[in-house]
């Protein structure tokens, strides 16, 4: 059995982490599996992640459906996209919502899509695919862009993808969602936050790169993205790099 109470730490952590890098606003989320219990999720009660403090505000919820367990009641309106996406993926332990402005052009310009500048975002792999909600709206939901039902919230995490030779991984770690954000997956909070991070981070490269390549007279032509072999290989230094943060993590 696994230490809840050092699950929960360093969640509350990486909610701290998380804001500090201004990858989650107060609406934003991160979530992990119970690791003693892989029908079960913990995630941050409906509160700006700067000012989770302790247990007390964590609350755990049935991936089944999203509802509370062990006396937790409400919580995040969104909870569904981690519900979903835990229940469509077992290999994934971990996922962050966030709303970023970096990364929101990018999920509104559908002539630019997402790709990995640097090594640290070879996670992004070929293709960071962008949920547009509005193909999934049945007539009598409100337009208010929230995947707050466990429909929605499976819709999302299907555009993640069946990884054909690992079905319960996901094809894509990361997506965008229009006008809303994205959503990233890992094998751990170490994991996640570290994808959380260099999504946003590669967005402001991307970002000046194609400014740069603009002011040079090049268009869009002018930036030299990682190649598929280096987005491959880029990944799994990535993967290495947050098990090792994750064992340093275990050590204190
Ligand atoms: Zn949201």
């Amino acid at each position: 059995m696994v230490n809840i109470t050092a699950t929960l730490s360093a969640l509350i952590t990486a909610n701290h982490v998380l804001d500090y890098l201004n990858v989650l606003d107060p609406f934003g989320h991160i979530s992990v599996r119970n690791p003693n219990n892989n029908s079960t999720f913990f995630i941050a009660l409906q509160m700006g992640a700067a000012i989770v403090s302790g247990p007390k505000d964590i609350g755990e919820y049935l991936i089944e459906d999203g509802s509370g367990v062990n006396g937790t009641t409400g919580g995040y309106a969104e909870r569904y996209i981690h519900s979903e996406i835990l229940k469509r993926y077992p290999d994934v332990n971990a996922v962050v919502h966030s709303h970023s402005e970096d990364i929101l052009p990018y999920t509104i310009v559908e002539s630019v899509s997402v790709e990995p500048t640097y090594h640290m975002a070879g996670f992004l792999g070929d293709q960071v695919p962008n949920f547009d909600i509005e193909t999934v709206y049945e007539v009598n939901d409100p337009r208010d862009m929230l995947v707050n039902s466990p429909r929605l919230g499976a819709a999302l995490a299907s555009v993640l993808g069946t990884n054909t030779s690992q079905p319960t991984s996901p094809l894509y770690t990361t997506a965008l969602q229009r006008g809303h954000g994205f959503i990233t997956t890992g094998t751990s909070i170490e994991q996640v936050v570290e994808f959380a991070y260099y999504a946003t981070s590669n967005a402001r490269v991307q970002t000046g790169a194609l400014g740069l390549s603009a002011y040079a007279g090049l268009g869009t032509g002018g930036v030299k993205y990682l190649s598929s072999d280096e987005r491959k290989n880029s990944k799994d230094m990535n993967i290495w790099i947050s098990f090792k943060v994750s064992m340093l993590t275990k050590k204190n």
